[in-house]
């Protein structure tokens, strides 16, 4: 193991097939909106067992389109979870609603009792986010929503290929459901087109207004107008975005889809090794699973015993760093950014996500690390362990640790 070894936080799964179907579609004399994305809409779709999907640009035009075509807006608010990506309240935001934060359970997604809590006159919707690819407890969600006649708008940007009580997240049909669920195709995601995102919903009305408005509010399959025995003729009938996905990046996510088993296995690979490493480690603790899901492991986010443990988790990632690990953490809570001041009163709220945000490091977890990678990740965390551990004996330390010290001092 040498020190000069260095893993990234992620790298992209980037296989022939992929190369082959951008090619083909930069020669095919047709670069956006147009076959390709229709076919990503068709598998993405029957992947998942949804009724109706659009592809979009990104996972926040899914999120802002699915409100909008919800008619939230100015005077309304959205409960959402502080452990969250700025993308998740900005949608909110986007429509002119209030985001209201609801804390959230040990496990990183948002507390139900916690949602009930938030609940006002002006509440419309409820954004869960699916907190690094464990579903969140959908059952409790939408039995909430449905005793106070909240949209539930479910932020999977983490959980494509991700499995609830045994059908797909963003799944139709099966029972309860959300009126749509938001999925992220961005580069660091399960699946990606570089940069993308897809909305599923059981509403085919729905589905339609979010087509339209993600083109501009025109009327009905405008992306044909340039196509042979496309009409020249148009009608706008509101004020949309430009959020629709571009064939070349639908292309991608056609190949991706394809290989979202593979992918999938191959990060519950990875998290085995993790978790087989760091389960007898008292100052670890390793993230939460459940049996009534299939975990999409899009994170492997570690929490850390801070009491038995040196320093404090921003010592710890600069120790990884150090020692050639790309890690991130996910997320710093919403009320912890500067911008949050201008639409909260001020208070301070959410006390369970901001404990939980001081003991968190994501660690690399992609399909294409190699074994070599994977150990490298493990040694040096339990090296850092080591060096770092207030209870017992001072544990020999590797030149890892040792080196990783130094630039710490
Ligand atoms: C990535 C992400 C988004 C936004 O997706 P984009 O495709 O980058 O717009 C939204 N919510 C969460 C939780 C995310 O991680």
């Amino acid at each position: 193991m040498t020190s000069e070894m260095y893993v990234p936080f992620h790298r992209p799964s980037i296989g022939d097939e992929e190369l082959r179907v951008v090619c083909e579609t930069l020669r095919s004399g047709w670069l956006t909106t147009g076959e390709k994305t229709a076919d990503l809409e068709r598998s993405f779709c029957a992947r998942h067992q949804a009724k109706h999907g659009v592809a979009l640009s990104s996972g926040t035009a899914a999120l802002h389109l699915a409100l909008a075509g919800l008619d939230i807006g100015p005077g309304d608010e959205v409960i959402t979870t502080p452990l969250t990506f700025c993308a998740t309240v900005n949608a909110i935001l986007h429509v002119g609603a209030k985001p209201v934060l609801a804390d959230v359970l040990p496990d990183g997604n948002i507390d139900p009792d916690e949602i009930r809590r938030a609940i006002t006159v002006r509440t419309k919707g409820v954004i869960p986010v699916h907190y690094g690819g464990l579903p969140c407890n959908m059952e409790a969600i939408w039995s909430i929503a449905a005793e106070h006649g909240l949209h539930v708008v479910e932020d999977a940007a983490h959980a494509a290929g991700a499995g609830y009580k045994g059908r797909p997240i963003g799944a139709n049909g099966g029972g309860a459901e959300s009126a749509a669920v938001a999925f992220s195709f961005y580069a660091t995601k399960n699946i990606t087109t570089g940069e993308g995102g897809f909305l599923t919903t059981p509403n085919p009305e729905l589905a339609e207004r979010v087509r339209s408005l993600s083109l501009h509010g025109i009327k009905k399959d405008a992306w044909k107008r340039y196509r042979k025995g496309g009409s020249w003729e148009y009608s706008v009938v509101e004020c949309g975005f430009k959020y629709n996905l571009s064939d070349l990046n639908a292309a991608l996510g056609v190949a991706q889809l394809g290989r979202i088993d593979e992918l999938t296995e191959a990060r519950l690979r990875i998290r085995r090794k993790y978790d087989e490493a760091f389960e007898g480690v008292p100052e670890l603790e390793t993230p939460p699973d459940r049996a009534d899901c299939e975990h999409a492991w899009h994170l492997y986010v570690l929490r850390l015993s801070l009491e038995d443990l040196e320093g404090d988790r921003a010592d710890f990632a600069n120790d990884l760093l150090a020692a050639g690990v790309g890690i991130s953490v996910h997320f710093i809570p919403i009320q912890m950014h500067p911008f949050y001041l201008e639409w909260s009163d001020g208070k301070p709220c959410c006390p369970r996500s901001e404990a939980l945000f001081k003991r968190i490091i994501s660690l690399p977890l992609f399909p294409g690390m190699t074994d070599d990678e994977i150990q490298h990740v493990i040694e040096s965390v339990i090296t850092i362990v080591a060096a770092r551990r207030k209870r017992g004996m001072a544990q020999p330390l590797s030149s890892a640790a040792r080196a990783a010290g130094q630039s710490t001092l």
